[in-house]
């Protein structure tokens, strides 16, 4: 293990730990971030600005947007961003990825972004585009996250986040490969992870103990994903390498046609898992809305976070 350097994950490894789980007010409050995507059709964006309006009190560090599959909502995020630049108390931070475009296609598009004030980008490598398996990159285009990165860094003074792997990103060719992937992008100018959904909070605690041996000091900062629609959480983590514990399909087995129970049990699991992440020291938490406000609204209220007087 590396001498401790101070940082958050350093406070983190080396913060109190408690037998059982503190109330919340015995903790520090939680900063928070929350992930939308760019909706398709006026009911979706009705919904994600409602989800919007219901979450901004609440004072979340900042609120990124997703950047469909092969860029193929480059307007649309690129919309949805201005707007909370333009219409929110927000700061947003742009997720971009390489997939499908020349260099020059995605500097424009951060330049466009630096142009409207946004300063925070998720640069990520990017999942291929629908129909295909593996991901191929673009002749000129930036080959991998790292690269993005760096790019980035040539454009503007971006604050950048990048994706982390608790559970070792698929394509990985070792877990120990794949943090030295994320170093590298750390190296290259990133001064956040946030990390793909897991749900066993012990999976991220031992992977932050793995990050600081490997010399990363930046915030690693958990993906919360509450779970509103298991059996599709189930296929999706079967693509993204995420596991999905045994418990948690007894949780909800016989809930398929029971949506308020499926969200009273979802707000149950993701409360004992950020709580035991808050016990261990975490006081970052990254939230998968999916554009939906209650559940992650209840969660954040369970680790403390109150709404911002007017
Ligand atoms: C917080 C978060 C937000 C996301 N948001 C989006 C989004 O908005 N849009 C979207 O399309 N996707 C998104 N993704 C998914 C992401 O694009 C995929 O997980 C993608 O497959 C990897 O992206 P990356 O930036 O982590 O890639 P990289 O860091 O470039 O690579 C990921 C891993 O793949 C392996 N790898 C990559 N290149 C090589 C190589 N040449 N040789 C060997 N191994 C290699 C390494 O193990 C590496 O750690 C998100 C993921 C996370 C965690």
């Amino acid at each position: 293990m590396n001498n401790l350097t101070p940082g958050p994950l350093a406070r983190w490894l080396t913060g109190p730990r408690f037998s059982a789980l503190p109330a919340p007010a015995a903790l520090p409050a939680p900063r928070l971030s929350f992930e939308f995507f760019p909706p398709k059709t006026d009911k979706l964006e009705d919904q994600l600005w409602a989800c919007i309006r219901r979450l901004e009190p609440l004072g979340p560090r900042f609120v990124s947007v997703t950047y469909g599959a092969g860029g193929s909502t480059q307007e649309r995020t690129h919309a949805t961003v201005a707007r909370l630049v333009a219409e929110t108390s927000l700061t947003p931070a742009a997720h971009l990825t390489c997939v499908g475009a020349t260099r020059d296609e995605v500097d424009e598009v951060a330049r466009r972004y630096w142009a409207a004030g946004v300063r925070h980008i998720v640069a990520l490598r990017g999942d291929p585009p629908a129909g295909a398996s593996e991901y191929v990159p673009h002749p000129g285009g930036y080959a991998q996250a790292e690269d993005l990165v760096r790019g980035l860094k040539r454009i503007g003074d971006f604050e950048i986040s990048v994706g982390a792997y608790p559970e070792t990103h698929p394509a990985a060719l070792s877990a120990d490969a794949d943090l030295d992937f994320l170093k590298r992008k750390i190296d290259a100018g990133a001064t956040r992870a946030i990390t793909q959904y897991f749900f066993e909070s012990e999976t991220f605690l031992r992977f932050i103990d793995r990050c600081h041996a490997k010399g990363i000091n930046v915030p690693i900062v958990p993906g919360i994903l509450p779970v509103s629609n298991f059996q599709q959480v189930v296929k999706f983590s079967a693509m993204c390498g995420a596991s999905v514990p045994a418990w948690m399909g007894q949780l909800f087995e016989g809930l398929e046609e029971d949506a308020e129970t499926r969200r009273m049990v979802a707000a149950v699991v993701a409360a004992e898992q950020v709580r035991l992440l808050q016990a261990n020291g975490v006081d970052e938490f990254h939230f998968y809305t999916l554009n939906r406000p209650d559940l992650t609204y209840a969660i954040a209220h369970i680790l403390g976070a109150r709404p911002r007087k007017a």
